[in-house]
């Protein structure tokens, strides 16, 4: 308990006596060098904060092999977002909209919209996608939501941001085991759910991570495993950049080779790298094989 905290860290969790697990993550300048590409409307800045700390908490208790992103697109003015969080603990993360943007950006009022989580692998094409039920208004409740369908578990899920930080909570109930001689406590989730209920944003996202669990947990036995560090870092380069153009097709390269002088520049949304291409680069990438696809949004 007497480690000494630093933001951008993940930290899973167990409450051994209730059977529960977790994991709680509060990012600091991960989050900050998010937010400052864009200047984003308050309520797109704690929706995009909120994916960024909910991508690396979903993480958390899976085995990863590439990233977990959380995408969101609708018809309306919050036109897209989109946080990602790799297996190395790389976070990145924008959003795309037009203004005016709803006062209040409530999930199950975003005119045709559909939420994506992807997990896995983009170079190798092992990707898992599932669809998240948008008749909830909030994202914390949209992805507790999600992880009852897919588990089959009861979890718990508390996500807070404000200028200087983005936190996420996850709780969930480990399953029945059985065979052992332990009574089985069967008000232990209830008794841990009022527990976090108490819990307010601020003290989310003020309070050290040892220190809350602690405060929070103690009666439940609280042992955390190593921490994970975390940090803002983009996975985009000339290869995927090289794929993304080929995707769009002879034309619209052909295009924005004419439009600047023979030359494209492709500038990252999320890091900000540029990357060059004249002629001879395009017809050196056009004539490989089609065959390696590219992903929509990645770079
Ligand atoms: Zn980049």
């Amino acid at each position: 308990m007497e480690t000494m905290i630093a933001d951008d860290m993940m930290h899973r969790f167990l409450l051994e006596r209730a059977g529960v697990r977790g994991v709680l993550v509060r990012l600091g300048a991960a989050w900050r060098d998010v937010a400052a590409r864009a200047e984003y409307p308050p309520q797109l800045h704690t929706l995009l904060g909120e994916a960024m700390a909910a991508s690396a908490m979903l993480t958390g208790n899976i085995k990863l092999d590439g990233a977990l992103s959380i995408e969101l697109k609708s018809a309306g003015a919050l036109r897209m977002l989109f946080a990602e969080c790799n297996d190395q603990g790389r976070l990145r993360g924008l959003a795309r909209w037009d203004d005016p943007l709803p006062v209040t950006l409530a999930l199950d009022e975003l005119p045709e919209a559909i939420m994506a989580i992807t997990i896995g692998n983009v170079e190798r094409g092992q990707r898992y996608q599932g669809l998240v039920d948008l008749r909830h208004a909030s994202l914390s409740d949209a992805l507790e939501n999600y992880f009852v369908q897919s588990e089959q578990l009861p979890a718990r899920i508390v996500l807070a941001v404000n200028g200087e930080h983005a936190a996420a909570l996850m709780l969930q109930k480990m399953p029945d085991e059985g065979g052992h001689d332990v009574v089985p406590d069967e008000d232990a989730w209830n008794r841990v759910v009022h527990l976090t209920s108490t819990l307010s944003a601020q003290e989310l996202l003020e309070t050290p991570p040892e220190q809350l669990l602690y405060r929070l947990y103690h009666e439940e036995s609280v042992s955390l495993s190593e921490p994970r560090p975390l940090a803002f870092g983009c996975s985009c380069s000339r290869e995927r950049v090289s794929a993304m153009l080929r995707s769009l097709g002879r034309d619209e390269v052909e295009a924005a080779l004419a439009a600047r002088d023979d030359e494209i520049e492709v500038i990252c949304e999320f890091c900000a790298q540029r990357y060059y291409f004249d002629r001879i680069d395009a017809e050196h990438l056009l004539s490989e094989s089609a065959a390696l696809g590219a992903p929509d949004t990645e770079q």
